[in-house]
Protein backbone atom coordinates (compact mmCIF):
# COMPACT_ATOMS: atom_id res chain seq x y z
CA UNK A 1 0.00 0.00 0.00
CA UNK A 2 1.03 2.76 -0.81
CA UNK A 3 2.08 5.99 1.59
CA UNK A 4 -0.49 9.07 1.24
CA UNK A 5 1.66 12.06 0.40
CA UNK A 6 1.82 15.09 2.48
CA UNK A 7 -0.36 17.74 1.05
CA UNK A 8 1.47 20.24 -0.32
CA UNK A 9 1.39 23.41 1.59
CA UNK A 10 -0.26 26.45 -0.40
CA UNK A 11 1.97 29.19 -1.45
CA UNK A 12 0.77 31.81 1.14
CA UNK A 13 1.39 29.65 4.18
CA UNK A 14 5.03 28.83 3.46
CA UNK A 15 5.93 32.70 2.88
CA UNK A 16 4.40 32.91 5.84
CA UNK A 17 7.02 30.04 7.44
CA UNK A 18 9.85 31.61 6.38
CA UNK A 19 11.51 33.48 9.07
CA UNK A 20 12.93 37.15 8.79
CA UNK A 21 16.01 38.69 7.77
CA UNK A 22 16.47 39.49 11.31
CA UNK A 23 15.31 36.10 12.58
CA UNK A 24 18.10 34.64 10.77
CA UNK A 25 20.57 37.22 11.87
CA UNK A 26 19.37 36.87 15.41
CA UNK A 27 19.43 33.07 15.60
CA UNK A 28 22.78 31.76 17.14
CA UNK A 29 23.90 30.03 13.83
CA UNK A 30 23.30 34.13 12.15
CA UNK A 31 25.54 35.26 14.80
CA UNK A 32 28.22 32.65 14.08
CA UNK A 33 28.33 33.86 10.39
CA UNK A 34 28.18 37.68 11.34
CA UNK A 35 31.25 36.82 13.52
CA UNK A 36 33.04 35.11 10.53
CA UNK A 37 31.59 37.43 7.50
CA UNK A 38 30.42 40.65 9.38
CA UNK A 39 26.94 41.36 9.99
CA UNK A 40 26.27 43.84 6.60
CA UNK A 41 27.47 41.07 4.53
CA UNK A 42 25.49 38.53 6.12
CA UNK A 43 22.21 40.36 6.32
CA UNK A 44 22.76 41.57 2.60
CA UNK A 45 23.21 37.61 1.93
CA UNK A 46 19.73 36.96 4.31
CA UNK A 47 18.07 38.85 2.20
CA UNK A 48 19.30 37.63 -1.29
CA UNK A 49 18.26 33.97 -0.30
CA UNK A 50 15.08 34.68 1.51
CA UNK A 51 13.91 36.74 -1.82
CA UNK A 52 15.23 33.84 -3.58
CA UNK A 53 13.07 31.61 -1.79
CA UNK A 54 10.09 33.86 -1.63
CA UNK A 55 10.12 33.29 -5.74
CA UNK A 56 10.52 29.85 -5.12
CA UNK A 57 7.50 29.13 -3.17
CA UNK A 58 5.57 31.03 -5.84
CA UNK A 59 7.14 29.06 -8.93
CA UNK A 60 6.78 25.50 -9.08
CA UNK A 61 9.37 23.85 -6.80
CA UNK A 62 8.26 21.03 -4.91
CA UNK A 63 6.87 22.73 -1.67
CA UNK A 64 7.26 19.67 0.74
CA UNK A 65 10.74 19.53 -0.05
CA UNK A 66 11.39 23.31 0.69
CA UNK A 67 13.79 24.13 3.87
CA UNK A 68 11.99 26.80 5.99
CA UNK A 69 13.75 26.30 9.12
CA UNK A 70 16.04 29.03 10.81
CA UNK A 71 18.88 25.87 10.87
CA UNK A 72 17.85 24.91 7.31
CA UNK A 73 18.06 28.48 5.93
CA UNK A 74 21.68 29.13 7.90
CA UNK A 75 23.22 26.50 6.41
CA UNK A 76 21.78 27.40 2.88
CA UNK A 77 23.71 30.90 3.71
CA UNK A 78 27.08 29.47 5.12
CA UNK A 79 27.70 27.98 2.01
CA UNK A 80 26.85 30.90 -0.20
CA UNK A 81 28.90 33.13 2.31
CA UNK A 82 32.10 30.69 1.63
CA UNK A 83 31.60 30.72 -1.74
CA UNK A 84 31.90 34.00 -2.14
CA UNK A 85 34.07 34.69 0.55
CA UNK A 86 36.85 32.33 -0.78
CA UNK A 87 40.18 33.94 -2.20
CA UNK A 88 40.43 34.01 -5.82
CA UNK A 89 44.46 33.08 -6.09
CA UNK A 90 44.58 29.12 -4.93
CA UNK A 91 47.45 26.27 -4.63
CA UNK A 92 47.31 23.91 -7.20
CA UNK A 93 49.46 20.76 -8.03
CA UNK A 94 51.52 21.61 -11.18
CA UNK A 95 51.28 18.03 -13.22
CA UNK A 96 52.77 19.35 -16.34
CA UNK A 97 56.19 18.81 -15.60
CA UNK A 98 56.69 22.66 -17.00
CA UNK A 99 59.03 23.60 -14.37
CA UNK A 100 58.76 27.30 -14.53
CA UNK A 101 55.02 27.36 -15.87
CA UNK A 102 54.18 30.96 -16.47
CA UNK A 103 50.76 30.63 -15.95
CA UNK A 104 51.23 28.58 -12.73
CA UNK A 105 53.43 31.38 -10.88
CA UNK A 106 57.28 30.46 -12.10
CA UNK A 107 59.47 28.81 -9.55
CA UNK A 108 57.84 27.74 -5.93
CA UNK A 109 59.27 29.15 -3.43
CA UNK A 110 61.31 27.10 -0.69
CA UNK A 111 60.38 27.03 3.05
CA UNK A 112 63.14 28.27 4.23
CA UNK A 113 63.43 31.23 1.80
CA UNK A 114 59.16 32.25 2.99
CA UNK A 115 60.46 31.85 6.86
CA UNK A 116 62.86 34.62 5.96
CA UNK A 117 60.21 35.94 4.24
CA UNK A 118 57.50 35.79 7.26
CA UNK A 119 60.53 36.98 10.14
CA UNK A 120 61.30 40.32 7.49
CA UNK A 121 58.00 41.21 6.66
CA UNK A 122 55.37 40.63 9.42
CA UNK A 123 57.44 42.90 11.32
CA UNK A 124 59.94 46.49 10.42
CA UNK A 125 63.14 45.73 9.08
CA UNK A 126 66.70 47.88 8.03
CA UNK A 127 65.46 47.90 4.19
CA UNK A 128 66.86 51.03 4.00
CA UNK A 129 67.92 51.72 7.13
CA UNK A 130 72.01 51.26 7.69
CA UNK A 131 72.29 50.01 11.81
CA UNK A 132 76.26 51.30 12.20
CA UNK A 133 75.32 54.88 11.01
CA UNK A 134 71.67 54.92 12.48
CA UNK A 135 71.19 56.57 9.04
CA UNK A 136 69.34 55.98 5.89
CA UNK A 137 70.64 53.58 3.77
CA UNK A 138 69.99 51.99 0.36
CA UNK A 139 67.85 48.42 -0.52
CA UNK A 140 70.38 47.15 -3.01
CA UNK A 141 73.15 46.31 -0.18
CA UNK A 142 70.92 43.84 0.42
CA UNK A 143 71.27 41.49 -2.62
CA UNK A 144 74.54 42.97 -3.81
CA UNK A 145 76.90 41.47 -1.82
CA UNK A 146 75.19 37.58 -2.18
CA UNK A 147 75.24 38.45 -5.89
CA UNK A 148 79.28 39.72 -5.77
CA UNK A 149 80.46 36.48 -3.61
CA UNK A 150 78.35 33.90 -6.17
CA UNK A 151 80.40 35.91 -9.35
CA UNK A 152 83.53 35.82 -7.43
CA UNK A 153 83.03 32.19 -6.61
CA UNK A 154 82.53 31.45 -10.32
CA UNK A 155 85.62 33.38 -11.49
CA UNK A 156 84.25 36.66 -12.88
CA UNK A 157 85.66 38.72 -10.37
CA UNK A 158 86.77 42.16 -11.01
CA UNK A 159 89.08 44.19 -8.68
CA UNK A 160 86.60 46.92 -7.02
CA UNK A 161 86.91 50.40 -8.58
CA UNK A 162 88.91 49.12 -11.34
CA UNK A 163 87.09 49.53 -14.83
CA UNK A 164 85.56 46.35 -15.13
CA UNK A 165 84.65 45.68 -11.71
CA UNK A 166 80.70 44.32 -11.46
CA UNK A 167 77.66 45.75 -10.00
CA UNK A 168 74.14 43.94 -9.41
CA UNK A 169 70.64 45.93 -8.82
CA UNK A 170 67.53 44.43 -9.56
CA UNK A 171 63.70 45.63 -10.05
CA UNK A 172 60.03 44.02 -10.45
CA UNK A 173 60.86 42.04 -13.35
CA UNK A 174 62.99 41.29 -16.23
CA UNK A 175 61.24 43.62 -18.15
CA UNK A 176 61.31 46.10 -16.41
CA UNK A 177 64.53 46.02 -16.47
CA UNK A 178 65.60 46.08 -20.19
CA UNK A 179 63.06 48.91 -20.49
CA UNK A 180 65.22 50.82 -17.80
CA UNK A 181 68.14 49.58 -19.09
CA UNK A 182 67.67 50.93 -22.94
CA UNK A 183 66.29 54.02 -21.30
CA UNK A 184 69.29 54.64 -18.91
CA UNK A 185 72.11 53.81 -21.48
CA UNK A 186 70.43 54.46 -25.01
CA UNK A 187 67.91 57.45 -24.90
CA UNK A 188 67.61 59.24 -27.56
CA UNK A 189 70.39 57.31 -29.72
CA UNK A 190 70.54 53.97 -31.29
CA UNK A 191 70.06 50.48 -30.94
CA UNK A 192 71.68 47.87 -33.19
CA UNK A 193 69.79 43.97 -32.66
CA UNK A 194 69.54 41.66 -34.85
CA UNK A 195 66.71 40.80 -36.79
CA UNK A 196 66.42 37.31 -35.59
CA UNK A 197 66.45 38.31 -32.09
CA UNK A 198 63.28 41.15 -32.32
CA UNK A 199 61.32 38.62 -30.15
CA UNK A 200 57.74 38.83 -28.61
CA UNK A 201 58.09 36.94 -24.90
CA UNK A 202 54.51 36.30 -23.44
CA UNK A 203 51.72 38.65 -24.42
CA UNK A 204 53.33 42.29 -24.40
CA UNK A 205 57.02 42.31 -24.19
CA UNK A 206 57.97 42.59 -28.05
CA UNK A 207 61.93 44.24 -28.34
CA UNK A 208 60.23 47.20 -31.24
CA UNK A 209 57.88 48.24 -28.83
CA UNK A 210 59.65 48.12 -25.58
CA UNK A 211 62.76 50.19 -27.76
CA UNK A 212 60.01 52.72 -28.80
CA UNK A 213 58.76 53.06 -25.23
CA UNK A 214 62.64 53.36 -24.02
CA UNK A 215 63.07 56.43 -26.30
CA UNK A 216 65.61 54.59 -28.54
CA UNK A 217 65.80 54.08 -32.04
CA UNK A 218 66.04 50.16 -32.97
CA UNK A 219 68.56 49.40 -35.89
CA UNK A 220 67.63 46.09 -37.04
CA UNK A 221 70.44 44.39 -39.03
CA UNK A 222 70.78 41.35 -40.95
CA UNK A 223 68.17 38.89 -41.94
CA UNK A 224 65.86 36.28 -40.20
CA UNK A 225 68.27 33.54 -39.93
CA UNK A 226 71.79 34.81 -40.95
CA UNK A 227 73.38 38.19 -38.78
CA UNK A 228 77.30 38.48 -39.36
CA UNK A 229 79.40 40.61 -37.22
CA UNK A 230 79.92 42.50 -40.42
CA UNK A 231 76.13 43.75 -40.35
CA UNK A 232 76.35 45.36 -36.92
CA UNK A 233 79.51 46.93 -37.66
CA UNK A 234 78.19 48.65 -40.99
CA UNK A 235 75.11 49.79 -38.89
CA UNK A 236 77.49 51.72 -36.15
CA UNK A 237 77.09 55.12 -36.57
CA UNK A 238 79.49 57.13 -34.40
CA UNK A 239 78.87 60.84 -35.88
CA UNK A 240 75.51 63.10 -36.06
CA UNK A 241 72.54 62.78 -34.09
CA UNK A 242 71.95 58.78 -35.19
CA UNK A 243 74.76 58.10 -32.90
CA UNK A 244 74.57 54.09 -31.53
CA UNK A 245 74.67 53.89 -28.03
CA UNK A 246 74.50 50.36 -27.58
CA UNK A 247 74.66 46.82 -29.21
CA UNK A 248 71.82 44.59 -27.54
CA UNK A 249 71.51 40.64 -27.68
CA UNK A 250 68.35 38.58 -26.77
CA UNK A 251 68.27 35.57 -25.73
CA UNK A 252 65.81 33.89 -28.08
CA UNK A 253 64.13 32.19 -25.30
CA UNK A 254 61.23 30.17 -26.65
CA UNK A 255 61.78 29.55 -29.88
CA UNK A 256 64.70 28.16 -32.12
CA UNK A 257 66.41 29.16 -35.24
CA UNK A 258 67.49 25.87 -36.63
CA UNK A 259 68.77 25.42 -40.22
CA UNK A 260 70.19 27.87 -42.35
CA UNK A 261 71.31 29.94 -39.69
CA UNK A 262 74.25 32.14 -38.62
CA UNK A 263 74.96 34.61 -35.53
CA UNK A 264 78.32 36.71 -34.28
CA UNK A 265 79.36 35.02 -31.28
CA UNK A 266 79.19 36.69 -27.83
CA UNK A 267 83.15 37.32 -27.75
CA UNK A 268 82.57 38.80 -31.39
CA UNK A 269 80.05 40.87 -30.18
CA UNK A 270 82.22 42.11 -26.99
CA UNK A 271 85.37 42.75 -29.39
CA UNK A 272 83.17 45.03 -31.75
CA UNK A 273 81.64 46.98 -28.87
CA UNK A 274 85.10 47.49 -26.96
CA UNK A 275 86.69 48.28 -30.20
CA UNK A 276 84.06 51.14 -30.90
CA UNK A 277 83.70 52.13 -27.75
CA UNK A 278 79.94 50.90 -27.24
CA UNK A 279 78.36 49.01 -24.60
CA UNK A 280 76.76 45.20 -24.81
CA UNK A 281 73.83 44.55 -23.55
CA UNK A 282 72.28 40.54 -23.44
CA UNK A 283 68.81 39.97 -22.61
CA UNK A 284 69.31 36.76 -21.59
CA UNK A 285 65.97 36.46 -19.95
CA UNK A 286 66.17 33.05 -17.94
CA UNK A 287 69.57 33.72 -16.52
CA UNK A 288 71.11 30.73 -14.80
CA UNK A 289 73.23 31.53 -11.63
CA UNK A 290 74.35 28.15 -11.91
CA UNK A 291 77.01 26.88 -14.12
CA UNK A 292 74.75 24.52 -15.90
CA UNK A 293 77.57 22.26 -17.10
CA UNK A 294 79.45 21.93 -14.06
CA UNK A 295 76.58 21.95 -11.40
CA UNK A 296 74.14 19.81 -13.27
CA UNK A 297 76.07 17.28 -14.98
CA UNK A 298 73.26 15.31 -15.72
CA UNK A 299 71.13 17.53 -17.34
CA UNK A 300 73.20 18.50 -20.24
CA UNK A 301 70.55 21.74 -20.87
CA UNK A 302 72.20 22.48 -24.42
CA UNK A 303 72.57 26.19 -25.59
CA UNK A 304 71.92 27.24 -21.67
CA UNK A 305 73.95 30.20 -21.23
CA UNK A 306 74.65 31.02 -17.28
CA UNK A 307 75.38 34.55 -16.04
CA UNK A 308 78.66 34.08 -15.47
CA UNK A 309 79.16 32.87 -19.04
CA UNK A 310 78.20 36.51 -19.91
CA UNK A 311 80.48 37.90 -17.52
CA UNK A 312 83.30 36.07 -18.22
CA UNK A 313 82.74 36.67 -22.01
CA UNK A 314 82.70 40.51 -21.38
CA UNK A 315 79.06 41.39 -21.65
CA UNK A 316 78.86 45.19 -20.34
CA UNK A 317 75.23 44.68 -18.90
CA UNK A 318 73.23 41.33 -18.63
CA UNK A 319 69.31 41.19 -17.80
CA UNK A 320 67.40 38.45 -16.12
CA UNK A 321 64.30 37.07 -14.67
CA UNK A 322 64.39 36.51 -10.70
CA UNK A 323 61.58 33.85 -10.90
CA UNK A 324 62.80 31.57 -14.30
CA UNK A 325 65.93 29.52 -13.85
CA UNK A 326 67.08 31.09 -10.87
CA UNK A 327 64.46 29.73 -9.26
CA UNK A 328 63.79 33.18 -7.05
CA UNK A 329 61.33 35.85 -6.28
CA UNK A 330 59.80 37.35 -9.19
CA UNK A 331 62.05 40.46 -10.26
CA UNK A 332 64.09 41.78 -12.88
CA UNK A 333 67.97 41.86 -12.20
CA UNK A 334 70.91 44.03 -13.77
CA UNK A 335 74.27 42.64 -13.61
CA UNK A 336 77.33 44.47 -15.37
CA UNK A 337 79.86 47.30 -15.54
CA UNK A 338 79.73 49.24 -12.10
CA UNK A 339 79.09 52.45 -13.85
CA UNK A 340 76.86 51.39 -16.50
CA UNK A 341 74.81 49.63 -13.52
CA UNK A 342 75.26 53.39 -11.25
CA UNK A 343 73.77 55.43 -14.47
CA UNK A 344 70.61 52.84 -14.29
CA UNK A 345 70.53 53.05 -10.63
CA UNK A 346 70.00 57.00 -10.92
CA UNK A 347 67.56 56.74 -13.38
CA UNK A 348 64.20 58.16 -12.21
CA UNK A 349 62.30 55.29 -13.38
CA UNK A 350 64.18 53.44 -10.95
CA UNK A 351 61.84 54.39 -8.63
CA UNK A 352 59.22 53.26 -10.78
CA UNK A 353 60.32 49.31 -11.04
CA UNK A 354 61.98 49.40 -7.59
CA UNK A 355 61.38 46.10 -5.84
CA UNK A 356 59.79 45.90 -2.45
CA UNK A 357 60.75 44.18 0.99
CA UNK A 358 58.51 40.93 0.02
CA UNK A 359 60.98 40.62 -2.83
CA UNK A 360 63.99 41.56 -1.10
CA UNK A 361 63.76 39.15 1.44
CA UNK A 362 63.04 36.10 -0.80
CA UNK A 363 66.00 37.47 -3.42
CA UNK A 364 68.82 37.23 -0.39
CA UNK A 365 66.97 33.90 0.84
CA UNK A 366 67.51 32.05 -2.83
CA UNK A 367 71.12 33.84 -3.04
CA UNK A 368 72.23 32.86 0.41
CA UNK A 369 71.38 29.17 -0.61
CA UNK A 370 72.97 29.58 -3.97
CA UNK A 371 76.21 30.67 -2.06
CA UNK A 372 75.67 27.75 0.22
CA UNK A 373 75.80 25.46 -2.67
CA UNK A 374 72.51 24.56 -1.01
CA UNK A 375 70.47 24.02 -4.48
CA UNK A 376 67.68 21.70 -3.33
CA UNK A 377 66.49 24.14 -1.02
CA UNK A 378 65.45 26.24 -4.05
CA UNK A 379 62.38 24.00 -5.83
CA UNK A 380 62.74 24.72 -8.93
CA UNK A 381 66.73 23.38 -9.15
CA UNK A 382 65.61 20.75 -6.87
CA UNK A 383 63.27 19.61 -9.37
CA UNK A 384 65.42 19.96 -12.27
CA UNK A 385 67.88 17.93 -10.40
CA UNK A 386 65.39 15.00 -10.16
CA UNK A 387 66.63 11.84 -12.11
CA UNK A 388 63.80 10.19 -14.49
CA UNK A 389 64.16 6.92 -12.10
CA UNK A 390 63.38 9.22 -9.02
CA UNK A 391 60.30 10.19 -10.73
CA UNK A 392 59.57 6.50 -12.34
CA UNK A 393 59.85 5.36 -8.70
CA UNK A 394 56.64 8.09 -7.71
CA UNK A 395 54.52 7.27 -10.48
CA UNK A 396 55.26 3.29 -10.18
CA UNK A 397 53.83 3.26 -6.14
CA UNK A 398 50.91 5.53 -7.50
CA UNK A 399 50.29 3.17 -10.25
CA UNK A 400 50.45 0.32 -7.65
CA UNK A 401 48.64 1.91 -5.32
CA UNK A 402 45.61 2.33 -8.05
CA UNK A 403 45.85 -1.27 -8.84
CA UNK A 404 42.34 -2.54 -8.58
CA UNK A 405 41.03 0.77 -9.78
CA UNK A 406 39.88 -1.34 -12.91
CA UNK A 407 37.76 1.48 -14.63
CA UNK A 408 40.84 3.33 -15.66
CA UNK A 409 44.00 2.19 -17.54
CA UNK A 410 46.78 3.29 -16.41
CA UNK A 411 50.67 2.82 -17.62
CA UNK A 412 54.45 4.60 -16.81
CA UNK A 413 55.80 5.37 -20.19
CA UNK A 414 59.43 7.46 -21.00
CA UNK A 415 58.76 11.46 -21.60
CA UNK A 416 59.68 14.51 -21.28
CA UNK A 417 59.98 17.29 -18.65
CA UNK A 418 60.19 21.14 -19.85
CA UNK A 419 62.15 24.09 -18.10
CA UNK A 420 59.45 26.85 -19.39
CA UNK A 421 59.83 30.56 -18.49
CA UNK A 422 61.39 30.79 -21.95
CA UNK A 423 64.25 29.02 -20.48
CA UNK A 424 66.35 26.37 -22.94
CA UNK A 425 63.67 26.22 -25.66
CA UNK A 426 65.22 23.38 -27.68
CA UNK A 427 66.33 20.98 -24.39
CA UNK A 428 63.99 18.88 -22.22
CA UNK A 429 64.63 16.93 -19.15
CA UNK A 430 64.07 13.00 -19.68
CA UNK A 431 61.24 11.66 -16.96
CA UNK A 432 58.73 9.09 -16.69
CA UNK A 433 54.35 10.01 -17.09
CA UNK A 434 51.70 8.11 -15.82
CA UNK A 435 49.43 8.07 -18.42
CA UNK A 436 45.65 7.62 -17.20
CA UNK A 437 42.81 6.76 -19.44
CA UNK A 438 39.28 5.71 -19.11
CA UNK A 439 36.82 3.41 -20.85
CA UNK A 440 34.10 5.95 -20.01
CA UNK A 441 35.32 9.30 -20.54
CA UNK A 442 37.30 11.60 -22.70
CA UNK A 443 40.84 12.55 -21.12
CA UNK A 444 39.96 16.23 -21.37
CA UNK A 445 36.93 15.11 -19.29
CA UNK A 446 39.12 13.37 -16.99
CA UNK A 447 41.50 16.58 -17.01
CA UNK A 448 38.45 18.44 -16.02
CA UNK A 449 38.00 16.27 -13.31
CA UNK A 450 41.26 16.62 -12.25
CA UNK A 451 41.09 20.89 -12.00
CA UNK A 452 37.95 20.28 -10.19
CA UNK A 453 40.17 18.80 -7.05
CA UNK A 454 39.77 20.03 -3.86
CA UNK A 455 43.48 21.32 -4.50
CA UNK A 456 43.20 21.45 -8.14
CA UNK A 457 45.56 18.84 -10.31
CA UNK A 458 46.94 20.81 -13.27
CA UNK A 459 47.97 17.85 -16.38
CA UNK A 460 48.77 17.21 -19.48
CA UNK A 461 46.58 15.43 -22.49
CA UNK A 462 47.95 14.05 -24.97
CA UNK A 463 46.84 11.16 -27.26
CA UNK A 464 43.28 10.95 -25.93
CA UNK A 465 45.17 10.03 -22.34
CA UNK A 466 46.12 12.58 -18.92
CA UNK A 467 50.04 12.72 -18.85
CA UNK A 468 50.85 13.23 -14.61
CA UNK A 469 54.71 13.99 -14.47
CA UNK A 470 55.74 14.01 -11.25
CA UNK A 471 58.68 16.12 -11.68
CA UNK A 472 56.64 19.07 -10.76
CA UNK A 473 54.53 17.72 -8.13
CA UNK A 474 56.11 18.19 -4.21
CA UNK A 475 57.15 14.91 -2.83
CA UNK A 476 53.89 15.66 0.22
CA UNK A 477 51.63 16.44 -2.31
CA UNK A 478 51.91 12.84 -4.04
CA UNK A 479 48.97 11.90 -1.77
CA UNK A 480 46.79 14.37 -2.76
CA UNK A 481 47.36 13.25 -6.28
CA UNK A 482 46.52 9.19 -5.01
CA UNK A 483 43.40 10.19 -3.56
CA UNK A 484 42.45 12.59 -6.64
CA UNK A 485 42.52 9.23 -8.87
CA UNK A 486 41.24 7.03 -6.51
CA UNK A 487 37.95 9.40 -6.66
CA UNK A 488 38.36 9.33 -10.60
CA UNK A 489 37.10 5.84 -10.85
CA UNK A 490 33.74 5.06 -10.90
CA UNK A 491 33.94 2.85 -7.87
CA UNK A 492 34.60 6.39 -6.02
CA UNK A 493 32.57 8.75 -7.78
CA UNK A 494 31.52 9.72 -10.99
C1 LIG B 1 61.12 36.18 -19.87
C2 LIG B 1 61.89 37.15 -20.64
C3 LIG B 1 61.66 38.53 -20.48
C4 LIG B 1 60.62 39.06 -19.53
O1 LIG B 1 60.99 38.76 -18.20
P1 LIG B 1 59.92 38.95 -17.00
O2 LIG B 1 60.72 38.69 -15.77
O3 LIG B 1 58.84 37.95 -17.24
O4 LIG B 1 59.42 40.35 -17.07
C5 LIG B 1 62.41 39.40 -21.23
N1 LIG B 1 63.35 38.95 -22.09
C6 LIG B 1 63.60 37.64 -22.28
C7 LIG B 1 64.63 37.23 -23.28
C8 LIG B 1 62.88 36.69 -21.56
O5 LIG B 1 63.11 35.38 -21.73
Amino acid sequence: MATPRKPEPDAANLRRMLPSVDELLRSPEGEALAAVHGRRTVKEAARALLQQMRIEVCGGVNRTELATGVADLAAMLAIRLAEASAPSLRRVINATGVILHTNLGRAPLGAGALAFLTEIASGYNNLEFDLATGERGKRDVHVQQWFARLFAAQGCAAPPGSASALSTVIVNNNAAAVLLALNSLAEGGEVIVSRGELVEIGGSFRIPEVMAKSGAVLREVGTTNRTRIADYERAIDSSGTRKTKLLLRVHRSNFEITGFTEQPTLAELVELGQRRGIPLMEDLGSGALINMQHDLPSLSIHGEQGVGDSIRAGVDVITYSGDKLLGGPQAGILTGRADLIARIRSNQMFRAFRADKLIYAVMEATLRSYVAGQYDAIPALAMMRLSAEQIGERAERLHAALADQTSLSLEVIAGESLMGGGAAPGSALPTRLLAIASPQCSANTLAVRLRANLVPIIARVEDNRVLLDLRTVLPEQDETVLAALQFLSPAGAV
